[in-house]
């Protein structure tokens, strides 16, 4: 048998009738001003008082519509944004993304800026076409919430982890005294001069290429395990280090 949930707020069924229908409030802001929780009172809501939730005629609305001819059209076909879908259903893009991936339509990454003006994005007035990396911009650095505080013992163990490392700080970081230059510029000559993963070419590069560890230890400097790649791509090889580990690993290995 079901629990049944302890009845702890004494709500009254007129009350939130007026509230929610007359007084049109949505349930967050009748739940603030009640002060009990947002889940809470769509319990009532729903199942004790049986009052129809507007949300829920909406997602079946947005159901009818969200077919997928519908999106195909429209985004496919037409190569609309999600954002301007959804605004015209005024709707968030959850939805949108969410019958996308249903459908196995491949979703197109968006820039939050793309097809908005200075006079219809206060964003773009604001900060201009390269809003995003002014908006990127504003929160590092010295801009940084972090800016000048050193990180402690445990978000340096965290950073490492995230990295893919064994969670001892700065335990690779150390180049061995073989990693010099002769070696380095072997790897490059063995490479052909070319970058491992996007095959420009050093003169591409603009400068001498990188030479990357591929299982991230600085002092495992055989020529297996080191590979040539252009600045932009090292730096790529920072994150999402257990992709770039299989990535050389098979590279090496067909060789
Ligand atoms: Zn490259």
């Amino acid at each position: 048998m079901r629990k049944k949930r302890g009845l702890k707020y004494s709500l009254d069924k007129q009350f939130l009738i007026n509230e929610y229908n007359n007084k049109n409030k949505s349930l967050t802001q009748i739940s603030k001003e009640l002060k009990i929780p947002f889940a809470t009172l769509y319990h009532y809501f729903r199942n004790i008082f049986h009052i129809p939730i507007r949300s829920i005629v909406i997602n079946w609305r947005l159901k009818e519509i969200l077919t997928k001819e519908f999106l195909i059209q429209e985004y496919v076909i037409k190569k609309r944004i999600m954002r301007d879908i959804a605004k015209e259903l005024k709707c968030s893009v959850v939805p949108i993304r969410k019958y996308l991936k249903l459908y196995n339509v491949p979703i197109r990454k968006e820039v939050w800026n793309k097809n908005l003006t200075k006079e219809t994005d206060e964003r773009v007035a604001k900060y201009g076409r390269s809003g995003s990396k002014t908006l990127k911009g504003t929160r590092t650095g010295k801009n940084s919430p972090s800016f000048g505080i050193a990180p402690t013992e445990e978000t340096r163990r965290k950073i490492s982890l995230s990295k893919g490392g064994t969670g001892i700080p700065y335990e690779y970081t150390e180049y061995g005294s073989e990693f010099d230059s002769d070696l380095k510029e072997q790897v490059r000559l063995r490479d052909r001069y070319k970058c491992r993963i996007c095959g420009c070419s050093q003169l591409e590069n603009g400068q001498q290429l990188d030479c990357h560890h591929i299982d991230y230890n600085k002092k495992n400097t055989t020529l297996k395990n080191l590979v040539a790649l252009c600045v932009s791509c090292h730096r790529k090889t920072n994150s999402n280090r257990q992709h770039w580990l299989s990535y050389f690993c098979k590279l090496v290995l067909s060789k």
